[in-house]
C-alpha cells in the first residue's frame, strides 16, 4: 500500500518532476512563465515536451490530449497517439513543443454562439503552462485554452486567466500606493466546497429522467426526509467509505488536495472540499473532481449526481466558493493585519469587494444562473436570488464607525480616522458564522454561495475577479492622483461604505421579509431565473466593465449570453419532453392498470354477494380515473406551450416563454402524478419512489 505522501501528485507532471527532469535553464525559463505569467520562450517547449513525453510514457501513457473547457460546462479531451513509424519499420514515441503549444481540434461540434462562421470550423487550443499537466487513464492532459481561429475565447479558461491578469495588474497598482515594491503577483485563490447525491445504480437506471435530466420530474415526497437531521455530518455508511475512500485516493494522485468529507443535510448527499488553491488550477481540478466523482461511483455500483435539485423538497447541492487574494509573498490581502497600516490596506480590499459585489450583483447572480440552479436559489435552504454580504459584527462595527466619524470600541480618540496611529489592530471574526448569506465574509476570505454543484467555478471567479479588479482601478485612479494619500484614502473608504452599505445584510437571508427590504427599500436586485438575469450580461455597463479590462470581448459575451440561454431552453425542453413522455408510457398506463384490478376486485365482489358495499373500491377508482384524465390534460397543455416555441423569434423571447409557460405546465403535471403515486399500491408504481432512492445506498 502506498502512503498518501507517495501516491499524492504521482500523475502529475509538477514542480518536483520539472525540477528533476529539466535542464536548468530551461526550468528557470518556465519557471518564470508559470510564477509571473512571461511569455513562454518557444525554444522551451520542445525540451518540455520531451521531458513530459518520457515521463508519461514511464507511467504508461500512450495518448496525449489537449483538455479544454468549452462553453459547454463539461470539458473536452481528443487523443492523439504519441506513436510515429521509425525508419527500421518499429515506433517511436513523438510528442513536439509544437503539439505541447498548439492544438487544432474541430471547433464546429462545441458551441460557439455565432463566434465562430461555418467557413472557421477551426479552432486551436493553446497551452496553459500555470495548470500542471497529468495523467488520466493512458493520456497525457495537457490543460489549455481554447479559442476560435478569430482570437476569440471559446472556453471558460482563457477568461479566467484574463480576468486574473486584469485583478493582478490592478491590485499591485493598489500595492505599490501602500509602498510595497517587492510584491510581484496577486494572485486569486478559491477553495470550493462541492456538494454531491449518490445513489444505487439500480434506482437511476429505472428512472428515465434521472437518465436523461439528473433530476427527478415526479416523486411524492417520502415519509422521512431530512427533518430528523440525522444525516448531517452523521456516520458514514460502509458503501459510501469505500467510495469516499477511492475517490480520495484517485484525486489524491491527480495533486487535487481533498481534504474534507462528510455528509451533507440530506439524506444520500455529501460533500467534498479541498484545499484551495489559484482560481485556474482550481477550477481544472474542480472540473476533474466532478468527472472522477461519476467514474469511480460507477465502480461502486453508485451513480454520482450533481444536479442542484435531484429531488423536490429534499436540500438541493451546491458549491461554496471560498475565495481570496493573496501575493507571491504569502500574504493574504483578505486578512486584518497585525498593524493599524496593514489594517488600512486590508480595508481598502474589504471595500473593494463590497462596491464589487454591489456594483455588479448582477454579473454575480448571472455567473451562477442555470435552468438546474434556478431549482435552488430562494428554496429556503441555499442563498435567494438577491445578493448581499455579511461582514460579521466586528467589521461592521469599525465600517459604521468609519461612516459617521465616530469613535470605534478601544480608540480613545473622538474620531475614528485611517491612518498609521488611528485605527486600531482588530481580531478577525471567525466566530460570527452566517449560513444564508449568499456572500460571507468569514475571516480571511468571502464564501460566495451561490453556486450550482454542477457549475463550473471559471464564470463565477471571472466575475469576481473582474469586479474587484475594477473597483481597485478606480481606487489606484484617485489615489494615485492624491496630494496627501492618508486623508484620500480615509475619504474613499467612507464613500465605499455610505454607497453600498445597502449590499451589506447581516440578518436571514432565508426569511421572506429580507427579500421584501432587499428589492423595495434597498433596491437590490432579485432576478429569480436564468431568463430574467441573463440579458442583462449585455447590460452597457457589464460590457463597458468587463471589456475595458479585456477580460470579454463584446462577441465572446454576446455568444455566451446566447449559449447560456440556449442552455436553458434546451435543458427545460428536455425535461418537458421527459416528463411528458414519463406521463404518458409510465405513469398513466400503470395508473390504469391499478384502477382496473380496483375496478375488477369490486366486480368479483359484487357477483359474490350484491349487498357488499364496495365504497372503498368505488372511491379509489373514481380518485384514479379523474387523475388519469387531468394527467392527460396536462399533457396536452404542456405539449402545447412547447408548440408555442416555435414562434418566439429569438432565444431571449423562447427563454421567457419557457419562465411563463413550460415551466409552470410542468409543474402542474407533476402534481397530477404525484397525487396519483400517493393512492395507487405500490406493486404498480412504474418507477422507484423517493423512499426507495434517498435511502438506496446502506
Ligand atoms: P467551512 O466553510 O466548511 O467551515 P473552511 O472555512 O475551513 O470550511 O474551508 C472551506 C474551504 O475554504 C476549503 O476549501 C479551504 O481550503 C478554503 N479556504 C480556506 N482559506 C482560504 C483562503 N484564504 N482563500 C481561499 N480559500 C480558502
Ligand atoms: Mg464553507
Amino acid at each position: 500500500m502506498k502512503t498518501v505522501s507517495e501516491m499524492f501528485g504521482s500523475m502529475v507532471f509538477d514542480d518536483r518532476i520539472m525540477k528533476a527532469t529539466l535542464s536548468a535553464k530551461v526550468y528557470a525559463s518556465l519557471k518564470h512563465t508559470i510564477d509571473e505569467g512571461a511569455e513562454l520562450d518557444p525554444g522551451v517547449a520542445n525540451a518540455v515536451a520531451s521531458a513530459m513525453k518520457d515521463w508519461a510514457v514511464a507511467k504508461g501513457a500512450t495518448h496525449f490530449t489537449h483538455w479544454f473547457q468549452p462553453l459547454t460546462g463539461i470539458t473536452a479531451e481528443k487523443h492523439d497517439g504519441f506513436l510515429a513509424p521509425s525508419p527500421d519499420g518499429g515506433v517511436i514515441m513523438e510528442f513536439s513543443g509544437k503539439e505541447l503549444i498548439k492544438g487544432e481540434p474541430d471547433a464546429s461540434s462545441f458551441p460557439s454562439g455565432g463566434l465562430r462562421a461555418t467557413f472557421e470550423a477551426r479552432g486551436y487550443t493553446a497551452w496553459d503552462p500555470t495548470s500542471y499537466a497529468f495523467i488520466k487513464g493512458k493520456t497525457l492532459c495537457i490543460p489549455t485554452a481554447f479559442c476560435s481561429y478569430g482570437g476569440h475565447a471559446l472556453d471558460k479558461k482563457t477568461p479566467l486567466l484574463r480576468s486574473m491578469e486584469a485583478l493582478n495588474k490592478q491590485a499591485l497598482r493598489v500595492l505599490r500606493l501602500f509602498g510595497n515594491k517587492t510584491v510581484k503577483r496577486v494572485v486569486s485563490s478559491v477553495g470550493p466546497e462541492q456538494e454531491y447525491f449518490l445513489i444505487t445504480k439500480e434506482m437511476y437506471d429505472a428512472r428515465p429522467d434521472l437518465r436523461f435530466c439528473g433530476r427527478t420530474l415526479f416523486g411524492s415526497k417520502p415519509p422521512k426526509g431530512q427533518e430528523m437531521d440525522d444525516h448531517y455530518f452523521g456516520a458514514i455508511k460502509p458503501r459510501v467509505a469505500a467510495f469516499m475512500e477511492e475517490l480520495n485516493d484517485e484525486l489524491w494522485k491527480l495533486g487535487i488536495m481533498a481534504k474534507t468529507e462528510h455528509n451533507e443535510v440530506a439524506p444520500a448527499q455529501h460533500e467534498l472540499a479541498p484545499i484551495y488553491t489559484t482560481t485556474n488550477v482550481a477550477t481544472d481540478h474542480n472540473q476533474l473532481t466532478m468527472e472522477i466523482m461519476q467514474k469511480v461511483a460507477s465502480r461502486h455500483g453508485l451513480v454520482c449526481l450533481l444536479h442542484e435539485k435531484p429531488f423536490a423538497g429534499v436540500n438541493g447541492s451546491g458549491k461554496h466558493n471560498n475565495w481570496s487574494i493573496g501575493t507571491d509573498e504569502g500574504q493574504n490581502l483578505l486578512s486584518p493585519g497585525e498593524t493599524p497600516y496593514e489594517n488600512a490596506q486590508f480595508l481598502l480590499f474589504l471595500c473593494a469587494v463590497i462596491k464589487a459585489v454591489d456594483d455588479y450583483q448582477d454579473l454575480l447572480r448571472i455567473s451562477v444562473a442555470t435552468a438546474g440552479n434556478d431549482h435552488r436559489l430562494g428554496a429556503n435552504e441555499a442563498p435567494p436570488a438577491v445578493i448581499s454580504m455579511f461582514l460579521g459584527d466586528e467589521l461592521n462595527a469599525v465600517l459604521e464607525a468609519i461612516e459617521n466619524d465616530a469613535p470605534y470600541k478601544g480608540v480613545e480618540k473622538t474620531q475614528m480616522k485611517l491612518g498609521v496611529d488611528v485605527l486600531p489592530k482588530f481580531n478577525r471574526d471567525t466566530t460570527d458564522r452566517n449560513r444564508t448569506s449568499p456572500f460571507a465574509f468569514t475571516g480571511n476570505k468571502f464564501e460566495f454561495r451561490m453556486l450550482g454543484s454542477s457549475n463550473s467555478i471559471a464564470c463565477a471567479n471571472i466575475m469576481l475577479n473582474a469586479a474587484v479588479a475594477e473597483s481597485l482601478k478606480v481606487y489606484a485612479d484617485i489615489l494615485e492622483g492624491a496630494e496627501d494619500f492618508e486623508s484620500a484614502l480615509h475619504d474613499m473608504i467612507k464613500k465605499t461604505i455610505k454607497e453600498h452599505r445597502r449590499i451589506i445584510f447581516n440578518g436571514n437571508g432565508y426569511d421572506d421579509s429580507w427579500i421584501k427590504e432587499a428589492t423595495e427599500v434597498r433596491g437590490l436586485l432579485n432576478y429569480r431565473t436564468t431568463a430574467d438575469c441573463m440579458p442583462h450580461l449585455l447590460d452597457k455597463k457589464n460590457v463597458d466593465m468587463l471589456t475595458s479590462h479585456k477580460v470579454f470581448t463584446v462577441e465572446e459575451l454576446q455568444s455566451r449570453c446566447e449559449i447560456m440561454l440556449e442552455n436553458y431552453c434546451k435543458t427545460v425542453t428536455i425535461e418537458a419532453n421527459t416528463m411528458a413522455d414519463m406521463a404518458k408510457t409510465l405513469i398513466a398506463p400503470a395508473v390504469e392498470r391499478f384502477a382496473a384490478d380496483t375496478a375488477k376486485n369490486a366486480a368479483a365482489k359484487k357477483a359474490f354477494d350484491q349487498s357488499v358495499p364496495c365504497g372503498y373500491e368505488t372511491r379509489i377508482v373514481k380518485k384514479l380515473s379523474e387523475l388519469t384524465d387531468r394527467i392527460a390534460e396536462k399533457v396536452d397543455e404542456l405539449q402545447s406551450a412547447e408548440i408555442s416555441l416555435r414562434d418566439a423569434g429569438d432565444v431571449i423571447a423562447e427563454s421567457a416563454m419557457i419562465r411563463d409557460k413550460v415551466l409552470p405546465k410542468m409543474c402542474e403535471l407533476r402534481v397530477a402524478c404525484d397525487e396519483a403515486e400517493t393512492i395507487t399500491a405500490k406493486s404498480y408504481w412504474p418507477f422507484p419512489t423517493y423512499a426507495d432512492i434517498l435511502f438506496s445506498v446502506r
